[in-house]
C-alpha cells in the first residue's frame, strides 16, 4: 500500500542547487519544506552502492533524526564510454572545492583518452533516485532518468554541477542554457525533462495529492 504524504517535511540534501529544485517541485502539492541544513542535521556517510541506495540513507536519517517525514534524492551523471562513471561518485569529483569545472574537464579528458569525439560516442544520462521515509520505517522508492550527449567545451552558466556539458535527447541546447521551468518545470509549465522532474513525477503519482 502506497501512502500519501501531508504536512510538513523534511528535504534531506544540504546542496543548495538541488533545494530550490525539489522546493519548486514540492509547491504546488501545498507541502510546507525545511531542509535537513536548516534544522541542523547531520549529513549521514553515504556509503550504498547505488544512487537507491544513498537516497535511502539520507532519507531514513534524516526521518529518524527529526522525526517527521522526510525526502532525499540521490542523483549522478552516467557516461557511457566512461562505464558508467562519474556516477554515484559524481558530487565527490568535484572534490571538497565543489568545482564542476574541473570535474568536467576531467571527464572530458577521460573521453578524449577513448578516441570519444563524436557524438554518438558520448552519450550519458542523469539518474534520480527519491526516497520519502517515515519515522516509523514506512518507505516510498522511485527511479528516473534522463538521456542526453555531453558536449565540449560546456554551455550556458545556469543550474549547477554537469548541466553545461549535458544536452538532453531532442534539444540544441545544455541544461545550463535552459531556464529552471524548462529544466524540471512540470507540465503545463515546463516539460519535465530533468531525471529529478521525471523521477518526481513518479512519486507524486503514488504519494501526493495537488492542491
Ligand atoms: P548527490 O548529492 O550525491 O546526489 O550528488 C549528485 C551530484 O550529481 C551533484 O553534485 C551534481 O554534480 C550531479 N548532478 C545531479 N543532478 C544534476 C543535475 O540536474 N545537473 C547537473 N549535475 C547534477
Amino acid at each position: 500500500m502506497h501512502r500519501h504524504l501531508a504536512g510538513r517535511l523534511v528535504i534531506a540534501t544540504h546542496n543548495p542547487g538541488k533545494l530550490a529544485e525539489m522546493r519548486e517541485l514540492l509547491a504546488p502539492y501545498g507541502i510546507e519544506a525545511v531542509s535537513a541544513g536548516e534544522l541542523g542535521l547531520a549529513e549521514p556517510e553515504e556509503t550504498g552502492t547505488s544512487f537507491a541506495a544513498n537516497a535511502r540513507i539520507k532519507a531514513v536519517a534524516a526521518a529518524k533524526a527529526s522525526q517527521l517525514p522526510a525526502f532525499a534524492d540521490d542523483s549522478g551523471l552516467v557516461v557511457d564510454a566512461l562505464d558508467g562513471a562519474p556516477g554515484i561518485f559524481s558530487a565527490r569529483w568535484a572534490g571538497p572545492a565543489k568545482d564542476f569545472n574541473a570535474a568536467m574537464a576531467q571527464i572530458e579528458r577521460l573521453l578524449a583518452e577513448r578516441g570519444a569525439t563524436t557524438p554518438d560516442r558520448r552519450g550519458a544520462h542523469f539518474v534520480s533516485a527519491l526516497c520519502l521515509a517515515w519515522p516509523d520505517d514506512h518507505l516510498e522508492e522511485v527511479e528516473a532518468g534522463a538521456d542526453g550527449t555531453l558536449v565540449w567545451p560546456p554551455r550556458g552558466t545556469a543550474g549547477f554541477g554537469y548541466d553545461p556539458m549535458f544536452m538532453p535527447d531532442g534539444f540544441a541546447r545544455t541544461f545550463g542554457e535552459m531556464t529552471s521551468i524548462e529544466k524540471h518545470g512540470l507540465p503545463p509549465l515546463g516539460l519535465g525533462l530533468s531525471h529529478r522532474a521525471r523521477a518526481f513525477v513518479k512519486l507524486a503519482e503514488i504519494c501526493l495529492d495537488r492542491r
